[in-house]
């Protein structure tokens, strides 16, 4: 078995990645708040665990992987969602719920074992935080259960912050209620018109925090090996799902292994963010008319902990390598896989290097096997190529036309080259120009 390594974001190094139960292998990542279409940089980590994922059943056996990624579907940007539409809110996180796993099916991204709704956890989550009351670790205050954060010698573990700055990075006001600057809510009073729960401390609804911890317990237990999302969620959620967890269950520890994946951006910008109005949508890269694993590919370029630039260009190189890939697997079914692919993947899912390796892969039933570890090549040459030869030629037939229509005689000719070499032959007419295959 080849091992596996994985950068482990608690201890700062690659670890080799060993199972509590090698029958029984435990992963979850945090998922979508479902109130808008996911951009390409949300995708990332869907497709990066997509990845993990099929690399731990390759190596623990198809059936040992539980894999849980939720859905946020209680959360104010939500509620506001709703309310400016004027909608209950379960029609907003239905609608952003169904986008989001057509979008990231469409990037190959394989449905996860459990897709867990926070909305159905609820009473998951008020009995984690009865406990943390009982014990000591939490408190009410105007309405609002709190954690208290000195309650937990080990608390900031993970990010490894100094108090001032998990402080300073969780304030957005400190609540006058709050004993310690740095408690982070629990629950919630809910208004009447909001949506919301009964709970021993009064209507209300759940803090964001709590909703993973609850969910962990009930489908994948105290410990669980390894536990994902994005580097921004290191703190304070994850930090806080550690605190809470681990308190709820006499110290056992949340995860065995933290594993973060770094930031997409826009060429020349910072992260791709709403807030900063550089986004771009998988639905609208999809309906732009690149295939979902072309993006998929794109995403795969860089490592993972990597920052990652988006642009035009890394698009048309990734369908470049698709095209070459594609033509090299012609139809053969899939073989053994390359174990130089898995040896690239288990050191620390270096998928810039599985890429390298799979281009080099020579036996085309081998290349499809170790391409499936990706998630790639999933279709046959001739769906790839499909129809695509055409648009592709006619694409270029127009540019011609409006090169001549410019004078640019020699771009003109450029193409007709271009298109020769492709074998197809161009004959003007009175009515426009018409090709055919040589
Ligand atoms: P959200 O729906 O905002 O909770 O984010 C879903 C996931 O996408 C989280 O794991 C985030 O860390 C991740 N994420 C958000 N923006 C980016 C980005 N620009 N690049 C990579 N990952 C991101
Ligand atoms: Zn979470």
């Amino acid at each position: 078995m080849t091992p596996i390594r994985l950068y482990h974001t608690m201890a700062r190094e690659k670890r080799v990645f060993e199972p509590a139960d090698p029958k029984r292998v435990t992963m979850y990542v945090c998922g979508p708040t479902v109130y808008n279409r996911a951009h390409i940089g949300n995708a990332r980590p869907a497709v990066v665990f997509d990845v993990l994922a099929r690399l731990l059943r390759h190596t623990y056996g198809e059936q040992s992987l539980v894999y849980a990624r939720n859905v946020t579907d209680v959360d104010d940007k939500i509620i506001d969602a709703a309310r400016e539409e004027g909608v209950d809110p379960s029609v907003i996180t239905d609608r952003f719920e169904r986008h989001y796993v057509e979008d990231m099916g469409a990037l190959g991204v394989r449905t996860p074992d459990i897709a867990p709704r926070a909305t159905e956890h609820v009473a998951e989550m008020i009995a984690m935080i009865a406990r943390l009351v009982e014990t000591g670790h939490a408190y009410e205050a105007d309405g609002h259960v709190l954690f208290h954060v000195p309650s937990d010698p080990d608390y900031g573990a993970l990010g490894r912050r100094d108090r001032d700055a998990m402080i300073a990075g969780a304030r957005v006001e400190v609540a006058s209620y709050k004993r310690d600057p740095a408690d982070f809510v629990l629950w919630k009073p809910s208004d009447p018109q909001v949506i919301g729960w009964d709970s021993p401390w009064g209507r209300g609804r759940p803090g964001w925090h709590i909703e993973c911890s609850a969910m962990i317990e009930r489908h994948l237990g105290h410990t669980i090996d390894i536990h994902g999302g994005g580097l921004d969620l290191i703190f304070p959620h994850h930090e806080n799902e550690i605190a809470q967890s681990r308190c709820a269950h006499g110290g056992a520890p949340l995860a065995r292994y933290w594993l973060h994946n770094g930031f997409l951006s826009m060429a020349g910008s910072e992260k791709m963010s709403k807030s900063l109005g550089n986004v771009v949508t998988v639905g609208e890269l999809l309906e732009q008319g690149h295939k979902g694993e072309t993006l998929r590919l794109a995403l795969l370029s860089a490592h993972y902990r990597q920052p990652l630039e988006w642009s035009s260009q890394l698009i048309a190189q990734s369908k470049a390598t698709l095209d070459r890939l594609y033509r090299s697997a012609g139809e053969a079914a899939a073989g053994e896989v390359d174990e130089g692919v898995i040896e690239a993947l288990g050191d620390d899912l270096n998928t810039p290097l599985a890429l390298s390796r799979l281009s080099a892969v020579e036996d085309p039933a081998m290349l499809r096997a170790s391409a499936e570890l990706l998630g790639l090549l999933g279709s046959t040459g001739l769906e790839w190529f499909q129809g695509e030869g055409d648009t592709r030629i006619d694409d270029l037939v127009a540019a011609r036309a409006a090169a001549k229509a410019e004078r640019n005689f020699a771009e003109a000719d450029r193409i007709r080259s271009e298109l020769a070499e492709k074998g197809v032959l161009l004959e003007d007419g009175p009515a426009g120009t018409t090709w055919r295959r040589a």
